[in-house]
């Protein structure tokens, strides 16, 4: 991130850039060469723009103007393979975002040898999640997450929130759409409380940096006005909620933000939510317990989603300090997707990734303490 006086590029839109070119008396079309090479190109650093001219390049670097990639601070490497970023921000508080690699690549991959070039090992995925942080902390407090207990600092700039995925793909060596990334804006943060730049941030990535909408998927506590504001925009992510409970009683104990925008809200929202041509809404429902795992809530889940052309995932608590629940054991959960599969929902069990980083879903909190953290050498401007 660029220091005093500096300015930074990252996170301008094309339409940012013509402005700014236009005040730098240079033709338009160079708005899309810059674009490009930031979003799609991820070059390190403005004099390395090759399709500017030096001169102006030089400008730029006068002027202050450097695009400002984050540097990455600390990364912690799981068993699974699941790697967990700390990222730099100007202020040198730091972002958390996750990389998770699936399936085993080579010969079972999906044909593709993208990357190939850059990344000459062979590669043992064939595709790959990437999950971002929206906000600095959280505001929501669910109780049983470990992100909730940081407070919310502040929100990311939308170029801070491009600029995760971009450090995470330079650092992978990957580059969509020909790698096959998926993104998920599930990690600190409530992503429709910092709505505008989120936004924006998707349409970057999108547009810029070549991650299809179709790819990206977008989870809420439920900030409901933001469900409404969310399915109008042109461009917009696959979309999940984080139910978590099956009663109202339950779901304000679990999640105060229930007092604010109910259960009956949430839902009324979900059912009007406009789906796309093949596309489910997903259900989040972390499993605590003797909380909210019995076969009874279950049935009521059931109940509370019927008709919704949704999907569930069950995420198993992943455990922490200071989180007062408990993981259910393997046949709490089976048993419980069991009843939901039986009503026709489609019903998945999320695989916890990097619990031994604190990288999986609830755990994000900064945690440096890890032996394997490895300090990250530093690139780019
Ligand atoms: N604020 C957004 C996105 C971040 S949380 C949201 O609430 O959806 C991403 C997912 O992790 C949510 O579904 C959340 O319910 C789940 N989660 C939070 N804490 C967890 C924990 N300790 N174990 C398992 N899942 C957790």
């Amino acid at each position: 991130m660029p220091s005093e006086g500096q300015k930074s590029l990252l996170g301008m839109s094309l339409q940012d850039l013509a402005r700014l070119l236009e005040e730098l008396g240079q033709p338009a079309y160079r708005a899309q060469q810059i674009f490009d090479s930031i979003y799609r190109q991820r070059v390190p650093s403005t004099d390395q723009i090759s399709t500017l001219p030096s001169a102006f390049r030089h400008e730029l670097i006068d002027r202050g103007l450097s695009i400002g990639w984050p540097q990455i601070a600390r990364r912690f490497t799981s068993t699974d393979g699941t790697v967990r970023y700390l990222i730099a921000c100007a202020d040198e508080q730091t972002v958390e975002a996750v990389w998770m690699p699936e399936g085993d690549g080579g010969e079972s991959g999906d044909g593709s040898n993208a990357g190939a070039e850059k990344n000459p090992q062979p590669r043992k995925w064939d595709r790959a999640t990437v999950c971002i942080s929206s906000q600095l902390g959280c505001a929501v407090d669910c109780q049983f997450c470990l992100t909730a207990l940081l407070g919310v600092k502040r929100n990311l700039t939308a170029g801070e929130i491009v600029g995760q995925v971009c450090a995470v793909l330079r650092d992978q060596h990957v580059s969509p759409p020909e790698d096959r990334i998926n993104l998920v804006f599930m990690g600190m943060g409530e992503p429709f409380l910092n709505y505008e730049n989120v936004m924006k941030a998707v349409r970057l990535l999108v547009e810029g940096v070549g991650v299809p909408e179709s790819r990206m998927t977008l989870s809420t506590a439920g900030i409901v006005p933001r469900i409404y504001d969310f399915a109008n925009e042109p461009v917009r992510p696959k979309f999940a909620i984080s139910l978590n409970a099956s009663s109202e009683e339950m779901r304000t104990r679990l999640m105060p933000i229930n007092r604010k925008w109910n259960l009956a809200s949430l839902l009324r929202a979900a059912r009007e939510f406009p789906l796309r041509a093949r596309e489910r809404l997903t259900f989040e429902y972390v499993l605590l317990d003797q909380v909210n795992d019995a076969p009874e809530h279950a049935r009521e889940l059931a109940e509370l989603i019927r008709g919704i052309h949704a999907k569930v995932n069950l995420i198993a608590l992943n455990p922490g300090p200071g989180i007062d629940f408990q993981t259910p054991a393997e046949d709490r959960v089976l048993a419980f997707q069991r009843i939901l599969v039986k009503t026709g929902i489609p019903t998945f069990i999320r695989r916890p990734r990097g619990r031994d980083i604190y990288a999986a879903c609830g755990q994000l909190k900064r945690t440096v303490e890890n032996a394997s953290a490895s300090p990250v050498p530093t690139s780019g401007d």
